[in-house]
């Protein structure tokens, strides 16, 4: 049976999985490996330390779904609303661009939901806290090494993970990527920000007209969301969570500060926006360097096969954009480049 590695799983990575368990004409053993602890990747949901059923989507917060989408991957929308995994976005979110015609998701039960949807109904072997170091070519095989355990191989290797952490990669994948390759996985940028998760007790009201405000006048904040509000899941008994991100410049700013010290940061600027907020019960503040990508890899739509036999192929935001239909297409893509070989 053949062995297939996917690394990463995020959005891309977990999608993958779930076509090529669909897709492939002979049985596969599918594995998916993620350094991460859990699942999600940039669609990632936290939990508080505090009760771990108040949670908080600190990366993606809503899909939006444009008419040229809405008929293009119809399926994939039918399915995730089939199973109440998106629900339309009700909550008023203000400052948003709603160009005409578009639709906007939220995940109910928070946005990583979308991945654990796909991971599931792919039946790999999932693998947490496997962060990926070398890839070497070994008797036909690819053989995988991780920072702990011994490597192991595959048939088939696909990595979901951003451009430049594609290039950190050792052993023999570094002489296999060809120049015009390299620098395009070089010319992929993302912006950076952070997120600031806040969870509150239960009974704490937090009482402003909207769900969700892009703020324009703040230079380190940039957008607020009462997460369980967006989300349509408020309880008496589970108390409100904030998720709020950075604006670029301040992401880039404090890149390489101290997480306590960028948290401390959002938190002055907070006071100025929502006054009189209670004290948080837990909080968890999350760097996102590899944030949306501003630049993507233009003359490999999709995917970029790195190596036809055995295959090795990379996907992911950075081959389209940083959004639910920009890791279907890349997914769909790399199905594509797999189809002859499953
Ligand atoms: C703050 C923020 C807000 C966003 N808002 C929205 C939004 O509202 N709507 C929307 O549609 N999209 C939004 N996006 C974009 C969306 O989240 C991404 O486009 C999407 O999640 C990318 O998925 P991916 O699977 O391609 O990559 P990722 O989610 O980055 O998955 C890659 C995975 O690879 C793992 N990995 C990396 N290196 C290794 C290694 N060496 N070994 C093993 N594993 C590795 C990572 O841990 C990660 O889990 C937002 C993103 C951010 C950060």
């Amino acid at each position: 049976m053949a062995r297939v590695l996917i690394v990463g799983a995020g959005l891309t990575g977990s999608l993958c999985a779930a076509l090529l368990r669909k897709e492939a004409s002979c049985p596969l053993h599918l594995s998916v490996w993620d350094k991460a602890g859990d699942s999600g990747g940039r669609m990632t949901t936290a939990s508080s330390a505090h009760n771990p059923q108040s949670t908080v989507d600190l990366g993606a917060q809503y899909i939006t779904c444009t008419p040229h989408f809405a008929k293009k991957h119809q399926s994939f929308y039918d399915e995730l609303l089939a199973h109440g995994v998106l629900k339309p976005l009700t909550s008023p979110i203000e400052g948003m661009v709603n160009k005409e015609g578009d639709c906007n998701f939220v995940a109910p039960q928070g946005v990583s939901s979308i991945i654990n949807h796909y991971l599931k109904e792919s039946g790999a072997d999932i693998y947490f806290r496997q962060c990926v170091t070398q890839i070497n070519l070994r008797n036909d095989k690819w053989e995988v090494s991780k920072e702990t355990g011994s490597p192991e191989q595959f048939d088939i290797v696909v990595l979901t993970m951003p451009a430049p952490q594609i290039l950190q990669l050792r052993g023999d994948i570094e002489n296999l990527i060809s120049e015009c390759q390299r620098q395009q996985l070089e010319s992929v940028s993302y912006s950076s920000r952070y997120a600031l998760g806040l969870f509150y007790e239960a009974g704490t009201k937090i009482d402003v007209p909207w769900a969700g405000q892009y703020i324009t006048s703040n230079p380190c904040i940039r957008f607020i969301c009462i997460d369980n509000k967006k989300r349509n899941i408020e309880s008496s008994e589970i108390g409100p969570s904030l998720v709020i991100h950075t604006t670029v410049p301040f992401g880039i700013t404090y890149l390489e500060h101290s997480i306590e010290d960028v948290q401390e940061l959002i938190l002055q600027q907070l006071e100025n926006i929502l006054p009189g907020l209670p004290q948080p019960v837990a909080t968890k503040c999350q760097k996102w360097r590899h944030s949306q990508v501003t630049n993507a890899a233009a003359n490999f739509p999709g995917q970029m096969t790195l190596h036809l036999k055995p295959l090795l192929v990379c996907g992911g935001d950075g081959f389209t954009q940083s959004n639910f239909d920009g890791c279907v297409t890349s997914a769909l893509c790399v199905l594509e480049a797999l189809k002859n070989h499953i």
